[in-house]
C-alpha cells in the first residue's frame, strides 16, 4: 500500500491525516515482526521526537477499526500488531516473542471445509504455534551442555 493509498484508507474512515499518523501507519504495515506498540514508539520516536505513545496506540486503534491490522492479545496482556488479516499461522517463540508468518494454504482449505460443513461463518480466526525460534532453541541446547 503507498502512502496515498494510506492516506485515502484514513480520510474514509474521518480520520485527520498528520505526518506523525501516516509514519505509524507506513511502519507498522510494512513490518513483519508483529511488533507492540511500545516497539512502534521507540522506532518512531528516533524520526518524531516529540510522538507520543498515546498517538502509536490512537493510530493503531484507527487501522484496527479500518480491518487493516490485527491485534493479537496474548495472556500476558501484552498485544502485537498484524498487518497480515489474511488467514495465516503465526509461529510465535515462547521464549523471546518472535513471531513471523507462515502462510499455508492448507489454512485456507481447512477453513473452507469448516465453513462448508457447518454453515458458520467466522467473524474472524487466528492459527497461533508456539515453536522455539533457532536463536532460543541454540541457547536452550549451549545451556543443556553446561
Ligand atoms: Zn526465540
Ligand atoms: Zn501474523
Amino acid at each position: 500500500m503507498n502512502d496515498q493509498q494510506i492516506i485515502t484508507k484514513l480520510r474514509s474512515a474521518g480520520c485527520k491525516v498528520t505526518p506523525q499518523r501516516l509514519a505509524i501507519c507506513k511502519l507498522v504495515l510494512s513490518s513483519k515482526d508483529h511488533p507492540s506498540a511500545e516497539q512502534l514508539y521507540q522506532e518512531l520516536k528516533k524520526v518524531y521526537p516529540t510522538i507520543s505513545l498515546a498517538t502509536v496506540y490512537i493510530t493503531l486503534d484507527i487501522l484496527k477499526k479500518i480491518g487493516l491490522v490485527r491485534e493479537l492479545r496474548f495472556s500476558d496482556r501484552s498485544s502485537r500488531y498484524d498487518p497480515n488479516t489474511s488467514p495465516h499461522i503465526n509461529i510465535i517463540c515462547p521464549e523471546c516473542g518472535r513471531i513471523s508468518d507462515y502462510e499455508a494454504k492448507s489454512v485456507k482449505k481447512f477453513l473452507d471445509e469448516i465453513i462448508a460443513e457447518t454453515g458458520l461463518k467466522p467473524l474472524k480466526q487466528r492459527f497461533d504455534l508456539y515453536v522455539n525460534c533457532e536463536k532460543c532453541s541454540n541457547k536452550n541446547k549451549e545451556e543443556h551442555a553446561k
